[in-house]
C-alpha cells in the first residue's frame, strides 16, 4: 500500500482525499498557491508545499512544480483529485516517469478519451451507441453549417476538447449557425488550447445518465450503478443523484453493460465514469441511451454513488492504484436506498448567477437535520420530528476562510442519503434551507426551491427543467415579517441595548434593523406561531442577529447602532462585480437603453457575464472599452433613468 500522497488539488476534493488517505494511515502533502496558503486542505494535511501564484495556470496547472514538490516531500503517489490536471495525459506520464505512483487512469486511456471525437469514434468500434451527429475531420465554418444543416436543428456544437460544461453552443435555426459557431469556437480556444468542434443532433428531453465503472490492473472492470445529473445549468449540474429515477432493471443492465464494454475498449484502470444522454420523451428506454463521454478521473457526484453503494471511492482508488484488486466483484455491489447531491456556489442567482466573494463571515452548514417542532403532515398537531435522512457535507472552506476569484465557486457539496428518494429529497431540501452564509451570496435558495419543485419530487427530470422551472426557482426571499418579529425579540431578550441608544427612549414596538445596506422594520407586535420558527433559523453572534430563511441569510444589525447604516444604495452605477476583461460593450454613451437590456459582457472566472440595464434610461457615462481589463469595483457603465427609452 502507498504510504504517502500528495493532492495535486484543493478546495472539498483535496480534504475529501486527505480524509480517506488519513483514516487508511496514509501521510498526506498539500500543494497551495498564494490565495490558498491558509486554506483548509493546507491545515488538514501532514505536510504542504507552496507551488505559485494564485492562477492556477501559475500553480495548480504547473505538472514540473507539483512533481518536485512530490519529490522534495518523499510523496510516493500523486492524487489529482477532479479538475486541473486530472485528465492531462501528458502529466500522468510525468508522474510516472518521475517514478511516482499516479492515482488515476492511463495516460493511453485518458489521451483514447480526452477529445469527445476521438472517443465517440472508439465506441462507435466498440459497438457503444453514440449520439448521432458529424465528428468534424473538415472544420470549415461553411462545411460545418452544411452537416449541421444535414442532421437537422436544434443541433449542439461541442468543443472536441471541451469539459465541464463549457463550449457547448444549442443552435435552433441554421441562420444562428456561424454565430454559434464563433462564439464557440472563441470560448473552446481560450478555454482548452483548441478550437475544434463537433456537431451532434440536440437530443430533446434529453436525461443526463452517467455509469460509475471501476478497473484494476488485475483486468478487472465492475460498474457501480447509475446516477442521474439531469438537474443542468447552462450545462453544467447542479442536483445530482443516485440511482436515476425512473430507472427499470432492464435498462439499467442493458446500460451498465455498456458502461463496463466502454471501459474495457480502453483497459480502464480506477475510477471512470462513462456519461450517456437519454431521450426521455417516453421514458427510459435502452434504445434511446446514446454514449456521450467518458471522464476518466474521480467525478464531484462521487458521493451519491458511495453512499447507495456502501463503496468509498478514494479508498478504491488507493488500493487499486498500490496494485491491489478491486476489493468487490461485480455481484457483491448492489443498490442501497437513494443519494442525492446539491453543489453549493458561491454566487447570485438573482444577478445571474454572478460569482460572489470574499470573506466568510459567517459559513455554518448543518451537519445534521434539525428537530422540528411540528410535523406538518400532522395538520399542526404537537410533534417533536426529525426528518428523515443522513447528511453529509463535503467542503473546503470554514467561518473565517475567503472566496477568491480564481478558482471554481463552488464551495461545498450537500448530500443526503435515505431510504426512498422522497426522504432523500426532503433532507436535502432542509439542509439547502439551513445553509447560514454571509455577506457572501449563495445558491442555497434555487437550490432548496428546485428540491421542493412537484416536478422534481415526482422524478420528472430532464435537462430543461431548470430553464423551464425558471421562474419557480429563482426569487428574491425576503425576510417575512413573522421572522423579522422572531428575531427581533431573541435579539432583545438575550443582548443589552446596544450602546450608543438615545436615553428615554419609546417602549420598543418596532426595531429597526440594517443588512448590507437594507432597512428592515421588525413589529414586535407580529403575532407568531409556535412553528412559524420551524422555517428559519437564528443564530446570536457579537451583539447581531444572523437570520436565515430558505436558505438567504441577512445578518440582523440593531439601526440605532453606530455605523450601521453603511451601505450604498442602486444609483444606476455598474460596477465591476470582480477583476476581469470587457469582452463586448453593447452600448454607447447616450444610448437610451431598457430595462434589462445588455450593457456589456464581461469575461471573469472563465465564464462570461452579461451586465443589463437596472432601469430604463440612458447610458451617461461610460469608462471603459472592449478589451479591456477592469478591476473589482470599477465604475463601468452609470445609466441615468428616464430619457426616451
Ligand atoms: P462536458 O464535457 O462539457 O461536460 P458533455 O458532452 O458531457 O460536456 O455534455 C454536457 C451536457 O450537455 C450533458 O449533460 C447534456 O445535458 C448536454 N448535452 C450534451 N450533448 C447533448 C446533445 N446531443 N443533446 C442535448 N443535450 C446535450
Amino acid at each position: 500500500m502507498i504510504q504517502s500522497l500528495l493532492i495535486a488539488n484543493r478546495g472539498e476534493i483535496a480534504c475529501r482525499i486527505i480524509r480517506t488517505a488519513r483514516a487508511m494511515g496514509i501521510r498526506t502533502v498539500a500543494v497551495y498557491s498564494d490565495a490558498d496558503a491558509q486554506a483548509l486542505h493546507v491545515r488538514q494535511a501532514d505536510a504542504a508545499v507552496h507551488i505559485g501564484p494564485s492562477p492556477a495556470r501559475g500553480s495548480y496547472l504547473v505538472g514540473e512544480k507539483i512533481i518536485a514538490a512530490a519529490k522534495k516531500t518523499g510523496a510516493e503517489a500523486i492524487h489529482p483529485g477532479y479538475g486541473f490536471l486530472s485528465e492531462n495525459a501528458d502529466f500522468a506520464q510525468a508522474v510516472t516517469d518521475a517514478g511516482l505512483i499516479w492515482v488515476g487512469a492511463t495516460p493511453s486511456s485518458i489521451r483514447a478519451m480526452g477529445l469527445k471525437d476521438a472517443a465517440k469514434k472508439l465506441m462507435q468500434d466498440a459497438g457503444v451507441p453514440t449520439t448521432p451527429g458529424y465528428l468534424g475531420e473538415n472544420q470549415d465554418p461553411d462545411h460545418l453549417k452544411a452537416e449541421a444543416d444535414k442532421i437537422g436543428y436544434p443541433v449542439l456544437i461541442k468543443a472536441v476538447a471541451g469539459g465541464g460544461g463549457k463550449g457547448m453552443r444549442r443552435v435552433d435555426d441554421a441562420a444562428q449557425f456561424q454565430e454559434m459557431l464563433a462564439s464557440c469556437k472563441r470560448e473552446a480556444a481560450s478555454s482548452f488550447g483548441d478550437d475544434r468542434v463537433l456537431i451532434e443532433k440536440y437530443i430533446l428531453s434529453p436525461r443526463h445518465i452517467e455509469v460509475q465503472v471501476f478497473g484494476d490492473t488485475h483486468g478487472n472492470i465492475v460498474h457501480l450503478f447509475e446516477r442521474d445529473c439531469s438537474l443542468q445549468r447552462r450545462h453544467q449540474k447542479v442536483i445530482e443523484e443516485a440511482p436515476a429515477p425512473g430507472m427499470d432493471p432492464d435498462t439499467r443492465e442493458a446500460i451498465c453493460a455498456a458502461a463496463v464494454r466502454a471501459a474495457k475498449a480502453v483497459d480502464y484502470v480506477g475510477a471512470g465514469t462513462i456519461e450517456f444522454i437519454a431521450d426521455a420523451s417516453e421514458g427510459l428506454r435502452a434504445d434511446r441511451i446514446w454514449f456521450m463521454e467518458m471522464n476518466t478521473r474521480l467525478q464531484v457526484e462521487h458521493p451519491v454513488t458511495e453512499e447507495i453503494t456502501g463503496v468509498d471511492l478514494v479508498e478504491w482508488q488507493l488500493r487499486v492504484a498500490s496494485g491491489e484488486k478491486l476489493p468487490k466483484r461485480q455481484d457483491e455491489l448492489s443498490i442501497n436506498g437513494w443519494a442525492i447531491e446539491a453543489r453549493l456556489y458561491a454566487e447570485d442567482p438573482v444577478k445571474g448567477f454572478l460569482p460572489s466573494i470574499g470573506r466568510l463571515d459567517r459559513f455554518a452548514l448543518p451537519r445534521t437535520l434539525r428537530t422540528m417542532r411540528f410535523r406538518a403532515e400532522t395538520g399542526g398537531a404537537p410533534e417533536e420530528w426529525t426528518p428523515p435522512g443522513r447528511p453529509r457535507i463535503e467542503t473546503g472552506v470554514v467561518e473565517g476562510d475567503s472566496i477568491s476569484p480564481f478558482y471554481d465557486p463552488m464551495i461545498a457539496k450537500l448530500i443526503c442519503h435515505a431510504d426512498t428518494r422522497r426522504d432523500a429529497a426532503s433532507g436535502l431540501a432542509h439542509l439547502a434551507a439551513d445553509a447560514q452564509i454571509w455577506p457572501i451570496h449563495t445558491n442555497a435558495t434555487f437550490l432548496h426551491a428546485l428540491l421542493v419543485q412537484p416536478d422534481f419530487t415526482a422524478g420528472n427530470v430532464d435537462t430543461g427543467f431548470i430553464e423551464r422551472h425558471q421562474e419557480d426557482v429563482i426569487f428574491p426571499v425576503e425576510p417575512l415579517p413573522k421572522a423579522l418579529a422572531i428575531a427581533a425579540r431573541a435579539q432583545l431578550g438575550s443582548y443589552p441595548a446596544p450602546t450608543g441608544f438615545r436615553l428615554n427612549a419609546q417602549p420598543q414596538q418596532q426595531v429597526r434593523f440594517i443588512d448590507r445596506g437594507d432597512v428592515f422594520v421588525a413589529d414586535l407586535s407580529t403575532r407568531v406561531a409556535e412553528n412559524d420558527s420551524n422555517f428559519l433559523l437564528l443564530h446570536h453572534q457579537h451583539g447581531e442577529t444572523y437570520l436565515t430563511l430558505q436558505g438567504a441569510t441577512w445578518r440582523l444589525t440593531d439601526a440605532r447602532v453606530e455605523g450601521a447604516g453603511a451601505g450604498a444604495a442602486s444609483d444606476g452605477a455598474i460596477l465591476a462585480p470582480m477583476p476581469g476583461k470587457v469582452i463586448a460593450l453593447d452600448v454607447a454613451q447616450g444610448d437610451s437603453v431598457g430595462a434589462g437590456q445588455k450593457l456589456l459582457t464581461l469575461e471573469a472566472m472563465k465564464m462570461e457575464h452579461s451586465l443589463t440595464a437596472p432601469f430604463d434610461g440612458t447610458v451617461a457615462e461610460l469608462t471603459v472599452e472592449a478589451g479591456g481589463q477592469v478591476t473589482e469595483g470599477t465604475l463601468l457603465v452609470r445609466v441615468e433613468r428616464g430619457g426616451d427609452a
